[in-house]
């Protein structure tokens, strides 16, 4: 159950939230969070260790599932020791990989890697979300959250943000806001000011989780990587005696192939692995075009952080190491905003960060993603892979710290 300390008000049994709309308005917030992903229940972690009044919005009832293959490489882990939450993960069943197969079609490499953990998306933010509570952060579950265009605030010290649960709205204000709002920015959407690239041929992210016995040919302590030509997926155990399958498709290919199961069984096949036993469309979960990013990450006393900055595809496992990292970053600069007030450059600071970022993360993972666009070549790199040791080692490293 998760519940607060330090609850101004009870919390309604049907909700997880630690505070009642009712109650919002009445605070000056320091900082909301929109969106309590990994990104944004970090950032909520950090902001309540520093005493700043900080107030998470979640969309979702929590804990809920969301569509990512779950593994969590060394960066992310170190991340989330130093957020104190390290014990909590394992206590609640993380499985240790140890080993990764990646199979290209028929051309398969096995390897070991340094120990990375799978944990359901569920158990694992709410984890975080839990630890935000109990340093002393606000949380409010089943609230969409909306940033109100600046002009409305224009030369006040605050930013407006609009919230709706169940038929009620409040806007409260805040001396700055997070946007975590992950790929959809739905908080943001209807404000012009944050374009975004969604490129033309993006893969859309699918997940679902079935039982260890549905999935009985994939070994436990693996991560089983399975390219083919509409897709590739990635299978691993996890924790509650699941099994995580999370794949990056051709939309195109989904409705000619009959469904999803169908495509991700149809890369099944290609590798030459038996099929396993998937579900129907319900039991799927669907992201928007994965790969995107955004020109501006920052405007008056906003910032984005974690996927709503931009994304390539989740081959190389990055993801969650990166909101873990953005909202490690940024912290410091709402600390000052608190302190000092808003100025200009803390934006440019923030929009400087992502783009050096950018640059130097994502690169790699862009040239990975076009590789695996062509099966068939990308064979022959795993191949080369498997023949000389430093290249293999690279890749290792790449996708698992
Ligand atoms: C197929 C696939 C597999 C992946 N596998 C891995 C992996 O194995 N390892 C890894 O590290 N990464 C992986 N990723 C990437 C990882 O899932 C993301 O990078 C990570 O979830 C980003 O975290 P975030 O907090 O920015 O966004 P999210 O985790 O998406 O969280 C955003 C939150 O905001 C909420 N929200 C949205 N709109 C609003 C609103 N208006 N108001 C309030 N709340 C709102 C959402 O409900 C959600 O809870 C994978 C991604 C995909 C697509």
């Amino acid at each position: 159950m998760i519940a607060s300390k330090a609850s101004p008000s009870a919390s309604t049994e049907a909700s997880h939230s630690t505070i009642a709309m009712h109650d919002l308005h009445e605070s000056q917030w320091d900082v909301v969070i929109l969106g309590a992903g990994v990104a944004g229940a970090a950032a909520g972690i950090l902001a309540g260790k520093q005493g700043i009044k900080t107030l998470l919005v979640e969309s979702k009832a929590f804990p809920r599932e969301k569509v990512c293959g779950g593994c969590l490489n060394l960066r992310s882990q170190a991340s989330l020791e130093r957020l104190g939450v390290s014990q909590a993960i394992e206590s609640a069943g993380a499985v240790c990989i140890e080993s990764m197969r990646l199979q290209i079609l028929k051309t398969q490499a096995q390897w070991r890697v340094p120990a990375m953990m799978s944990i359901r998306r569920s158990t694992l933010d709410k984890i975080l979300v839990e630890q935000a509570i109990e340093q002393g952060s606000h949380f409010i579950d089943r609230t969409n959250g909306n940033l109100l265009a600046a002009t409305t605030d224009s030369g006040s010290a605050t930013r407006s943000v609009r919230l709706q649960k169940d038929g009620e709205m409040e806007v409260i204000s805040s001396k700055c806001v997070l946007v975590a709002s992950g790929l959809t920015r739905s908080s943001i959407r209807q404000e012009d000011n944050w374009p975004a690239m969604v490129e033309s041929d993006s893969r859309i992210g699918v997940q679902c989780l079935i039982s260890a016995a549905q999935a009985s040919e994939f070994a436990d302590g693996q991560l089983h990587m399975l390219v083919g030509h509409k897709g590739y997926v990635g299978i691993c155990k996890t924790d509650g005696g699941l099994v995580d399958v999370a794949a990056a498709l051709d939309p195109s290919s989904i409705p000619s192939s009959g469904g999803i199961s169908q495509v991700v069984q149809g890369i099944i096949a290609e590798c030459g692995l038996r099929g396993i036993d998937l579900p129907e469309k319900d039991r799927w979960l669907a992201t928007p075009s994965l790969t995107r990013s955004s020109s501006r990450v920052s405007a008056h006393r906003t910032f984005l952080i974690g996927d709503a900055i931009g994304y390539v595809e989740p081959f190389t496992g990055e993801g969650m190491s990166w909101a873990l990292a953005s909202a490690e970053s940024v912290m410091p600069i709402i600390t000052d905003i608190v302190a000092h007030g808003w100025n200009d450059e803390l934006s440019s600071r923030w929009n400087d960060w992502a783009h050096r970022q950018r640059i130097h993360k994502q690169r790699t993972c862009r040239w990975i993603a076009g590789q695996i666009r062509w099966p068939r070549g990308a064979a022959w790199v795993l191949r080369a892979c498997n023949w000389l040791p430093p290249l293999r080692a690279s890749f290792i490293r790449k996708t698992s710290q």
